[in-house]
């Protein structure tokens, strides 16, 4: 508190992001990053990217990205909006086509972005329970509102709504806005950008951070039909003309064409998710089913923060949320299939 900050500033709650260890003998599993490195194809482009055209500013519009998507999706690029990393593009939304008389809704437990936004945009806001086995039901947002939004899957909980649930909500809710955010859509869930064409009031959001590997990189975008796009162009060209440097552009475009590799990585950490929830099953966790890079559990007897200290000690970091209805649970990303086998070993010293 400062009396040079404005009123505004002196009432936020930053987001606090996961732990970023200086040290690199730990085996990171609480931020949901990918454990396997970018497609080699990427790295290649944007090494090829480190020239003297880095004296001019990028393309403002990103239309190769753009086109790349709207391609990848088969869209028309004025569907597509670029910003970096799907965190700008939310707050957008946010700012956009979010804020209106009625109250956002959107579920108790979730990114927790979403509330920090709200606060940033002083967007009135309601949060809509969870039911008790940790699932969005859409029913209870059938409410006056001027906006919905929820991850799909949901984070920290894992668990995916099926696609015909979000069509039937709507069906129903046509007068207000309603963002997807999709960040872990790629392991395992069906992406609702195949709705965009019939819902005009709909946005779906991704991210290259977790699929792709690339959260270092910071590139996210949004789908939705044109006239939605153009309010986030609005904002973002009142904020930032150049949100995507060339070295993101690139590198995307690359990734994003590299099929292949992808499929190969997303594989690997369905089959490592897998593996893992039998695992822990066999050690007294229950676990929620999860479509994405990462597990939320909670153990019959041992306090969720008292396994994560212990773990953290054997070199393992894990997040725990200290929040009502999940302080019992542990957030664990999906490693490598070796990481995998060394969080299970030290789990087994821990709850004998
Ligand atoms: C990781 C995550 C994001 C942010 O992704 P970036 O593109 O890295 O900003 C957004 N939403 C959810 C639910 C996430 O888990």
């Amino acid at each position: 508190m400062s009396r040079f900050w404005s009123a505004l500033v002196n009432q936020l709650t930053p987001y606090v992001p996961g732990e970023q260890p200086k040290t690199d003998n730990l085996i990171k599993l609480n931020t949901n990053e990918n454990p396997y490195a970018p497609s080699p194809v990427a790295i290649k482009a944007m090494q090829g990217a480190a020239n003297a055209k880095l004296r001019l500013y990028p393309d403002p519009e990103s239309a190769d990205l753009k086109a790349c998507i709207a391609d990848y999706y088969e869209l028309k690029p004025q569907q597509v909006f670029i910003g970096n990393g799907s965190d700008e593009v939310l707050a957008h939304c946010f700012q956009a086509l979010l804020k209106h008389e009625q109250p956002l809704l959107f579920p108790d437990i979730t990114y927790s972005f979403y509330s920090v936004y709200s606060r940033l945009y002083q967007i009135e806001y309601q949060q809509i329970a969870l039911a008790d086995d940790f699932s969005i039901c859409l029913d209870d947002y059938k409410l006056p509102n001027g906006g919905v939004i929820f991850a799909n899957p949901n984070a920290p909980t894992g668990k995916l709504l099926a696609l015909e649930s979000i069509e039937n909500f709507l069906q129903h809710n046509t007068q207000s806005v309603v963002v997807v955010d999709e960040a872990y859509i790629d392991f395992g869930g069906q992406s609702a950008v195949t709705l965009v064409d019939r819902y005009p009031n709909l946005v779906v959001i991704q991210t290259l951070s977790k699929s792709r590997s690339l959260a270092g990189l910071r590139v996210g975008f949004a789908i939705a039909q044109a006239d939605l796009i153009d309010a986030l162009e609005r904002v973002k060209n009142s904020f930032n003309s150049y949100p995507m440097d060339r070295f993101s552009t690139t590198g995307a475009i690359a990734a994003i064409n590299d099929h292949e590799y992808f499929g190969a990585q997303c594989d690997k950490i369905i089959n490592s998710r897998e593996w893992l929830t039998a695992q822990l099953a066999g050690i007294g966790f229950s676990i929620i089913p999860s479509k994405t890079n990462f597990l939320f559990v909670s153990h019959k007897t041992l306090p969720a923060g008292h396994i994560a200290t212990t773990l953290r000690d054997k070199n393992i970091i894990v997040r725990h949320f200290n929040q009502p209805r999940i302080d019992n649970y542990l957030r664990i990303t999906i490693g490598t299939q070796q990481e995998c086998e060394s969080l299970v070993a030290a789990l087994n010293e821990i709850v004998i």
